[in-house]
């Protein structure tokens, strides 16, 4: 899921459990899972099933997921990809981590399981070193949203991301974390931009695991940037961390109860997902003043078919223009980057007309 393996792999390793990273998520993942998986499972599922499979060959032998127990369908996701892999042959073993609020002592007891004699404090500094990777990861792609839409030389922010999160990932222990993200902040800070150039800003909201996993999104925040398009997620790595492993107890830049909070006038109950999240955070970008909104969904996710049939009144209620972009594993590029430049046109004549009436 986008770069949480960075987090993940400096958490355990500096716990000494060897990680394998499968390699970056590819048209040969998802084939794989797509022909192994049931044809109507969203895409996450599949995409995962293939990331199991290219890290079987590389010789994992362990699977940790996080568990979950809402309306979703992503609480049994665990045990349908072990029961999918055991009908391969893949000799897998299978460690499924609960939310802590349902289940607080077997999450301890599974960690305490894959980090072996470790005393609780190391493990306490790793989870504590893994989240502050994240939080460091989070600040270099909020810099590279700002950045691409104002660089003068096209590609040159996301070469400078890419080396500034290569001085993150290097960090093997707590202590050399600030200065590498000094180092990382630095390289961002040098791309050159032209500061007052006019931009647009839309907000993307949608389903978590196709918001940050570039593959699954086909890159949308990078394609948005080269069209002058400055973004924003709804959700970024280290919230998502802060709210389900640590129940929201870390004060964050933002978290998830004020989108909740913004939400109840359309929506009064957990829908399972981030499908009540889509629904504040778009009235959230609204009053914000962006000028759009995309919502990103696999194609059959449960929450955000929720969420996206109360967006259309939203929008006309609060004048602010949504899109919604379903994806799987029939998805063309092309035709996603021609909605994409229909959308952002739409944005920049009505952005123009305002100014002028203005
Ligand atoms: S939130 Fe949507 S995409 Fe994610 S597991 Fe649930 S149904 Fe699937």
């Amino acid at each position: 899921m986008g770069y949480m393996w960075i987090c993940i792999k400096a958490m355990l390793e500096y716990l000494n459990v060897e990680v394998v990273v499968p390699p970056p998520s590819s048209k040969k993942t998802l084939l794989l899972g797509v022909k192994h998986a049931p044809e109507f499972a969203c895409m996450p599922l599949k995409l995962n099933l293939g990331n199991f499979m290219e890290a079987a060959e590389l010789g994992a032998d362990t699977i940790v997921m996080a568990g979950g127990c809402g309306p979703c369908r992503f609480g049994y996701y665990a045990q349908v990809e072990h029961a999918i892999l055991r009908d391969l042959d893949y000799q897998y073993q299978l460690v499924v981590l609960e939310p802590p609020q349902k289940h607080i002592g077997e999450l301890l007891s599974k960690i305490k399981h894959i980090t072996g004699r470790q005393s609780w404090r190391r493990v306490i500094n790793g989870i504590r070193f893994g989240y502050h990777k994240a939080e460091a990861v989070d600040k270099l792609e909020r810099m590279a949203h700002y950045c691409r839409p104002r660089e003068t030389k096209a590609g040159t922010t996301d070469r400078a991301l890419q080396n500034a999160l290569k001085e993150i990932i290097a960090v093997a222990a707590p202590e050399g974390l600030p200065v590498a993200l000094n180092r990382a902040v630095d390289i961002m800070k040098a791309v050159p931009l032209e500061k007052n150039r006019p931009v647009l800003r839309i907000g993307l909201v949608g389903e978590i695991y196709t918001l940050l996993e570039p593959f699954a999104n086909q890159d949308i925040e990078r394609k948005l940037g080269s069209m002058g398009v400055e973004v924003d997620r709804s959700i970024y790595l280290s919230e998502w961390v802060n709210e389900h492993l640590f129940l929201g107890l870390v004060k964050n830049t933002r978290n998830s109860k004020l989108a909740k909070q913004k939400a109840v006038k359309y929506l009064r109950h957990f829908v399972g997902g981030h499908g009540l999240e889509t629904v504040g955070s778009t009235v959230l970008y609204a009053e914000q003043g962006y000028d759009g909104v995309i919502q990103m969904l696999p194609f059959t996710c449960m929450p955000e078919i929720v969420a996206q049939s109360i967006l259309p009144r939203i929008s006309s209620e609060l004048g602010i223009p949504v899109m919604t972009l379903i994806v799987d594993e029939m998805s063309g590029e092309a035709g996603l980057v021609t909605r994409l430049e229909a959308f952002v046109d739409l944005l920049a004549r009505r952005k123009q007309t305002r100014e002028v009436l203005a």
